[in-house]
């Protein structure tokens, strides 16, 4: 029988090239004022998404590029792969 191991915390595996511009934007952060639970700054399982005085902050250095935010919010959030040489790198 096969058996997988793997690391008890995964995110060493990870690496991030953070690019000086976003490759995450909001379409009208109206809506976001509007939007009652904004359920992008809990789905997101890097913290990207954070509410602050009636804005909303993009931490997109944190962006693990598993695209959830893109499945909740896909009417208003921009989410683009980084540009190449930058985001994230998966040493295995
Ligand atoms: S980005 Fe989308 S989910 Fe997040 S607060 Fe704005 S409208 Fe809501
Ligand atoms: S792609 Fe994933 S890690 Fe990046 S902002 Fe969206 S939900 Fe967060």
């Amino acid at each position: 029988m096969l058996e997988a191991k793997f690391p008890e915390d995964p995110l060493p595996l990870i690496e991030i090239t953070v690019d000086n511009t976003s490759h995450i934007s909001l379409r009208d952060l109206k809506s976001c004022l509007l939007c009652a639970n904004k359920p992008c700054t809990y789905i997101c399982p890097s913290q990207v998404f954070e509410w602050e005085e009636d804005s909303l902050k993009i931490n997109y250095s944190r962006c693990v590029e598993c695209g959830a935010c893109q499945q909740i919010c896909p009417e208003n959030i921009i989410w683009e792969y980084p540009r190449a040489g930058y985001g994230v790198t998966y040493h295995y």
